[in-house]
């Protein structure tokens, strides 16, 4: 027999928040309510048993909460996090890794096996590939890059993200690129794509262009687990590189601001 939360799930009308309930009469402090997820401190309403948030305004609340959110706590949020059903199946949650001043942000899918195991994205196969990528641009994951998911948890068997563990996990990487203000994006594969663009569209429509998230240039190109499977659309990929890095120094000669003489009278 499912539980009610599996039966929540598949309505759609998760994350649910549970009231904690305290056996020492006291209540939490703001800052465990908001580590846990639950989007409000328990008010007087919730106390005399008469308070009710329904999922959406408790939804509200956590993004608010989630947008708000400064570096110092970001790891341990996304760690305490229990917005959707994953976070039961992760063995660790996996935040992002990097320059939090980079000026590349690569955005993958979600954990694998070896990411959740170890808390850092790609550090399996597909992030070996990923780091020599990186090292023929000149770069490494320290220094310029920041490296993140759509999901910050594994989904279990690697299977695909679902639209509603998306939706829960969007504020989080809203809030890094927010935090990050990356010059370039590069979402690699169509889950990140079509999480970052809104749109849904196939990998080869989306190639080539430059596309914008929040004003912020972002350039498509294939994941590179599908590059492990696929050799010869390596050199695609780089191609695409090749095109994000030109795109990045493009937009760094037009931030330049004008020579004062070449102002117009
Ligand atoms: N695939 C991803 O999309 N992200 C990882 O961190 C590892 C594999």
């Amino acid at each position: 027999m499912p539980s009610r939360d599996d039966m929540l799930a598949e309505l759609g009308l998760t994350p649910v928040w549970r009231l904690r309930v305290r056996t020492d009469g006291a209540r939490g402090t703001d800052a465990q309510t908001a580590a846990r997820g639950d989007a409000h401190p328990v008010d007087d309403a919730e106390r005399d048993g008469h308070g009710f948030h329904g999922p959406e305004a408790d939804t509200d609340a956590r993004t608010a909460r989630i947008t708000a959110l400064e570096w110092r706590d970001f790891a341990s949020d996304v760690d305490a996090c229990t917005a959707c059903t994953l976070c039961r199946t992760r063995r660790k949650s996996v935040p992002g890794v990097g320059d939090p001043n980079a000026q590349w942000l690569f955005v993958g899918e979600a954990p694998g096996s070896e990411e959740d195991a170890r808390g850092e994205p790609f550090v399996g196969q597909a992030g070996k590939l990923l780091d020599n990528m990186l090292a023929a641009l000149g770069m490494n994951r320290g220094e310029k890059v920041y490296i993140a998911n759509v999901l910050k948890c594994r989904p279990p068997n690697n299977r695909a993200p679902e639209p509603r563990e998306v939706e829960a996990c969007r504020p989080y990487l809203d809030r890094q690129i927010a935090l990050i203000e990356p010059k370039i994006i590069v979402a690699l594969g169509r889950s990140a794509a079509t999480t970052l663009l809104e749109a849904d569209a196939s990998i080869a429509s989306l190639r080539g262009r430059v596309h914008r998230y929040r004003g912020v240039p972002l350039v498509v190109t294939y994941h590179p687990a599908y590059l492990l499977r696929n050799l010869p659309d390596k050199a695609k990929a780089w191609e695409d590189l090749l095109f994000a890095r030109q795109t990045l120094r493009a937009a760094a000669v037009t931030d330049v601001p004008p020579r004062a003489g070449s102002l117009p009278l």
